[in-house]
C-alpha cells in the first residue's frame, strides 16, 4: 500500500433484532473481541438499558460514571464515554437503567433520531480513532434502535435458529427500509447470522436452508453453535474468546470476524 493510500474510514454496525435472546448482545460482544484480537480498534456502544454487553466485559455498575444516556442526552462525547475494557483495542461505553426514561426526555426534540449519529459524526471529526463501531441493541424497534440504525454504515442480525426466526425478519426489514428512506439512505444490511445452532436438533437445519433460501448470500456463511461455554463466559466477565478460546462458539466468532471484515473489503471496492 502507497504512503496516500487512503485511510479506511470508521465502520459502524448496528446489531439489531427486537426479538430478545436472539444473541445480539452475544455476538457484539464476540465479534467486537475476534476484531479486535486482529489488531482492529474497535469500541461497543451499549445501547440496551439492560447492559448486558457492558456487565459480559466486565464492566462493575459502579464504574459507568458516563454511559450512552450521557452520550444521547448530549451531556458527553464519545471520546468522553468511551472507557478500555481488559481486551485490547477493544473500548466499551457502558449503559445503564437511565437509558429507559431517554424516550420519554427527548421525545419532543428535533433531530432526536440523530444524536448518535451526531455524536460519531463529531468524533470522526478529530481523526478516527476506532476502525469499527459496534452497537448493541435493545429487544425492540424503539428510539434507541432507530438512533443506532441512523447511525450505522450497515446492519448485522443475528436469528436464533428456531421455528419463528424468519417471522420477526421481515418486521425487521421493513423497519430497515423505513429508515433508509427516511433518516439514512445508504444503510446496508451487512447480513443475517444464524445463532444458537443445535446440530442434534431437525428442525435447526430445516430453518438453516429455510432462511438460506429466502436471504440467499446475505446470511454469513458461518452459523454458530449452541455452546454451553459461550453461555458461561459473561458470569465471568469475559468474552468468550477470552474464557475458552478453543471452544467451538468462540471459533465460530473468530471466523464471522473474517467474514465480516471480507464483506467490508467488498463494499469499500464496491
Ligand atoms: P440478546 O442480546 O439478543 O437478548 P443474548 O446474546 O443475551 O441475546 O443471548 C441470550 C441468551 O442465550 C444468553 O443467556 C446467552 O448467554 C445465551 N447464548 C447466546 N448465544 C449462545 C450460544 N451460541 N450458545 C449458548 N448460549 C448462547
Ligand atoms: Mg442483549
Amino acid at each position: 500500500m502507497g504512503v496516500l493510500a487512503p485511510k479506511p474510514r470508521m465502520r459502524v454496525i448496528t446489531i439489531a433484532n427486537q426479538k430478545g435472546g436472539v444473541g445480539k448482545t452475544t455476538t457484539a460482544i464476540n465479534l467486537a473481541t475476534a476484531l479486535s484480537a486482529v489488531g482492529r480498534r474497535v469500541l461497543l456502544i451499549d445501547l440496551d438499558p439492560q447492559g448486558n454487553a457492558s456487565t459480559g466485559l466486565g464492566i462493575d455498575k459502579q464504574e459507568r460514571e458516563t454511559s450512552s444516556y450521557d452520550v444521547l442526552r448530549e451531556s458527553a462525547s464519545i471520546a468522553e464515554a468511551a472507557m478500555p475494557t481488559a481486551v485490547p483495542n477493544l473500548s466499551i461505553i457502558p449503559s445503564t437503567l437511565d437509558l429507559l426514561g431517554l424516550e420519554m426526555e427527548i421525545a419532543g426534540a428535533t433531530g432526536r433520531a440523530y444524536r448518535l449519529r451526531d455524536a460519531l459524526h463529531f468524533h470522526t471529526e478529530d481523526g478516527a480513532q476506532f476502525d469499527f463501531v459496534l452497537v448493541d441493541c435493545p429487544p425492540s424497534l424503539n428510539l434507541l434502535t432507530i438512533n443506532a440504525m441512523a447511525a450505522a454504515d450497515s446492519i448485522l442480525v443475528p436469528l436464533q435458529c428456531e421455528f419463528f426466526a424468519l417471522e420477526g425478519l421481515s418486521q425487521l426489514l421493513q423497519t430497515v427500509e423505513q429508515v433508509r428512506d427516511t433518516l439514512n439512505p445508504t444503510l446496508d444490511l451487512h447480513g443475517i447470522v444464524l445463532t444458537m445452532f443445535d446440530g442434534r436438533n431437525n428442525l435447526a437445519a430445516q430453518v438453516v436452508n429455510d432462511v438460506r433460501q429466502v436471504m440467499g448470500d446475505q446470511v454469513y456463511d458461518t452459523v454458530i453453535p449452541r455452546n454451553v461455554r459461550v453461555s458461561e463466559a459473561p458470569s465471568f466477565g469475559k468474552p468468550a474468546i477470552l474464557y475458552d478460546m478453543k471452544c467451538s462458539g468462540s471459533q465460530a466468532y473468530i471466523r464471522l470476524a473474517s467474514e465480516v471484515i471480507q464483506r467490508e473489503r467488498r463494499l469499500e471496492v464496491a
